[in-house]
């Protein structure tokens, strides 16, 4: 029994975030059974627990593309190697990471292995998409002919393949779940719309359904995505103060219809080509989310994309106490089944105590415990465990179906605003860059600059401090002029600079 008991605690155990951070976030997500290995490298099996958390982000995303009038498409994921050598830039960027499938047949071979049948070679290489621009605007080629046929306002929900050769669960796989928007438009103006419409969406996405603060603003030169004119992005913060791009939204010019010679007649009659942007969030989001708000305990998951909110979990001694308790949960389930406003679930396990249970639903980060034993029946009332502070609120029975979405409500706005405090705590401003070498080695966070350096230079402070740009950050331009900490040339662009994952 105490060998029993041991083994159960040791499954529950978490690294400390203090003690080996990494580790921390790897625990969370095996103890969270979010995600796990498969067997080859840099690609995860996701979990039901972590995949209902995707479904959520999806769900919500996609509702808000089609209300601002996106439609979802889907195209190949096998794309030929051709295709990538139209775009010079592009594929410079991305030819490092490509996974390319070179033969369609594997044979048994004498010594009873399988291996792959040589002769079955492709006559032409295709690759396993990195991105979409390609494939998609080769068909966009055939899509677009008249001005009439503009905008096109494409979505596609797939996965993709990059080569990382650092990889870490959610944060940064080799294949990761991601959305792709492909839009083409009349004007350079619709697009320039189009690619901020897309990063505000972003942003409010991340930030009321998440709970993740984001810096929202354009990348440098040295950053934006090969074959764009300029990126956008949305940046936060993880408690070990490193940045995270969490989204991306690109205004790519004319690049991809001068490449796939995409023209299109104009009302006055001329040949036009039109102007596009891409743009993505991926399953790093979660990685982003967990990153934000777990603590030692656990994952700590907010209420609006958990996809549990409430769980019961009965206490008792006796049979007797057994049966009141349950039946009570009984009847509030039904209760809130009818009203629909949040989940819950009873754990009505048997072989494990109460104890062992909380812990349990700590570590999987559901938001609300519903705790409910005889004594609490006697005086009407029951226990509201928050998971983000571990607050207990005395409730009484008949008023749970008000106070669980006004509780659950608040727990979503205060871990937003827990988040966005810490963030702020860590950003920094520094004038010099001896003081944000020094800086940045000691206190790692976000560090406001003035710059006006070539990529060159972003390059040189990548080698001697790790630190990269992570935005020019809408809501630091203030017009005023500095000294960029790197030229001392003298500049109103403010610029975050940090260590990224
Ligand atoms: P990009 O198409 O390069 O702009 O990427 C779109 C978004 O994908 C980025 O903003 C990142 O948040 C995310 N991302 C990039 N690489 C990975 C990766 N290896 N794993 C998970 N997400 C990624």
């Amino acid at each position: 029994m105490a060998g029993r008991k041991t083994e159960k605690a040791n499954s529950l155990k978490i690294t400390k975030r203090d003690e080996d951070y990494s580790r921390w976030y790897l625990d969370i997500i095996e103890r969270a059974k979010l995600a796990e290995d498969s067997g080859v490298r840099g690609c995860m099996i996701i979990r039901p627990e972590g995949y209902a958390i995707w479904e959520k982000i999806q769900q919500t995303l996609d509702k808000m593309f089609k209300e601002t009038g996106h439609v979802n498409a889907y195209f190949p994921m096998l794309i030929p190697v051709s295709y990538f050598s139209k775009e010079a830039e592009h594929v410079s960027g991305f030819a490092k990471e490509c996974a390319v499938v070179t033969h369609h047949r594997l044979k048994l071979t004498e010594d009873g292995t399988i291996g792959v049948d040589t002769e079955a070679e492709l006559a032409e290489p295709l690759v396993v998409r990195p991105t979409s621009e390609t494939i998609i605007w080769s068909a966009y080629k055939n899509w677009i002919q008249s001005y009439r046929d503009l905008p096109i306002l494409v979505n596609q929900w797939a996965n993709i393949c990059r080569w990382e050769l650092r990889t870490r669960p959610f944060l940064r796989t080799a294949e990761f779940l991601w959305q792709e928007g492909h839009t083409a438009h009349i004007t350079y103006e619709e697009a320039e719309v189009e690619a901020r419409q897309i990063l505000q969406i972003y942003k409010t996405f991340v930030e009321d359904y998440l709970a993740v603060p984001v810096f929202d603003g354009l990348k440098t030169e040295n950053e934006k995505f090969p074959g764009a004119d300029h990126t956008y992005t949305i940046e936060t913060m993880t408690q070990d103060r490193r940045a995270i791009q969490v989204g991306t939204s690109h205004h790519l010019g004319t690049t991809f219809s001068h490449a796939f010679d995409v023209k299109y007649l104009s009302a006055q009659g001329t040949l036009e080509y039109p102007f596009a942007t891409s743009w993505g969030i991926t399953t790093r989001l979660i990685g982003a989310m967990i990153m934000a708000h777990s603590d030692d305990q656990g994952f700590v998951c907010p209420p609006r994309v958990a996809p549990l909110q409430v769980v019961g979990i009965p206490i008792y001694k006796t049979d007797d106490d057994k049966q009141t308790v349950l039946s009570k949960f009984e009847e509030l389930q039904q209760k809130f089944k009818l009203i629909d406003k949040f989940s819950f679930r009873v754990d009505a396990r048997e072989s494990l105590s109460p104890g062992f249970k909380f812990n349990d639903w700590e570590l999987k980060g559901i938001p609300l415990r519903l705790e409910i034993g005889p004594k609490d029946l006697a005086n009407g009332s029951c226990i509201l465990a928050r998971r983000d502070t571990g607050e207990k609120i005395n409730v009484p029975l008949d008023q749970l179906e008000e106070k669980i979405p006004e509780i659950l409500d608040f727990i979503q706005k205060s871990l937003f605003k827990k988040a966005q405090e810490f963030q702020r705590q860590h950003t920094y401003f520094v004038d010099t860059y001896d003081s944000f070498k020094n800086a940045i080695e000691q206190k790692p966070g976000f560090y406001v600059v003035y710059f006006a350096g070539a990529p060159e230079d972003e390059e040189k402070i990548k080698e001697e401090t790790k630190a990269t740009s992570r935005c020019i950050a809408f809501s630091l331009q203030d017009n005023s002029i500095g000294k960029c900490f790197y030229t001392g040339k003298e500049t109103s662009q403010r610029v975050i600079f940090a260590k990224a994952y």
